[in-house]
C-alpha cells in the first residue's frame, strides 16, 4: 500500500518524528518507523494522515506512568514511501539517520537478491532447486546445475513430443 500525503500533511508528520519518532534498523535486516505517545489523539492523526502503518497501545510498567501508543510501519514498501515524503522536512540529524538506514535497507534487499540468485547452496555445493549435488552432478556453462538442466531438457522435448502427436506444432 501507498499512501500520499499533502506538503502539509508531511511536514506535520514529520515535526511529530522529530519529538517522539524513532528510526530502526535490526540485525535482521529490517527498517523501521516509529512513534510513540501518551496521547491518543496524536497518534490517531499521525495513523490517518500516514494512511499507513498499525497502532497498538501499550500498559504502562508500573502503575504510575500513563499508557501509551505506538504507531509503526508494517512493512520495508511502507517504511520507503513514509521516509520518503517526510525526509525534505526533517532536520539534518533525522534526516542523515534516515538516508543511512535506506542505505541499509538497499544494501540488505542487493544481498538477499543475490543470494536468491545463486544456483547453489553457498558452503555445501547443493542445487536450490532439486538438491543435486554440484560435485556429482556437474554444472553446465552457465553455470547452472547440470541435473536439473537435464531435466529441463527432457521435459521440454517431452512436451514437444506430446504436441506433434497431437498434431499441433510446438
Ligand atoms: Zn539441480
Amino acid at each position: 500500500m501507498r499512501s500520499v500525503m499533502t506538503p502539509v500533511e508531511a511536514a506535520w508528520v514529520a515535526g511529530l518524528f522529530e519529538g517522539e519518532g524513532c528510526i530502526t534498523w535490526t540485525s535482521k535486516g529490517q527498517a523501521g518507523l516509529a512513534v510513540t505517545s501518551t496521547d491518543y489523539d496524536v497518534i490517531e492523526r499521525l495513523a490517518l494522515l500516514v494512511g499507513l502503518g498499525s497502532v497498538v497501545a501499550k500498559s504502562p510498567r508500573t502503575e504510575e506512568r500513563k499508557p501509551y501508543w505506538i504507531w509503526k510501519v508494517g512493512s520495508q514498501e511502507d517504511f520507503l514511501s513514509v521516509a520518503e515524503q517526510i525526509e525534505p522536512f526533517l532536520l539534518s540529524r533525522r534526516s542523515a539517520r534516515l538516508r543511512e538506514v535506506r542505505a541499509l535497507l538497499a544494501q540488505h534487499q542487493e544481498r538477499v537478491a543475490a543470494r536468491r540468485a545463486e544456483k547453489f547452496r553457498p558452503g555445501t555445493g547443493i542445487c536450490r532447486k532439486g538438491g543435486h549435488d554440484r560435485s556429482a552432478v556437474g554444472v553446465t556453462t552457465q553455470g547452472h546445475c547440470a541435473e536439473c538442466d537435464r531435466i529441463r531438457n527432457r521435459t521440454k522435448k517431452a512436451k514437444a513430443r506430446e504436441a506433434a502427436e497431437a498434431g499441433v506444432s510446438p
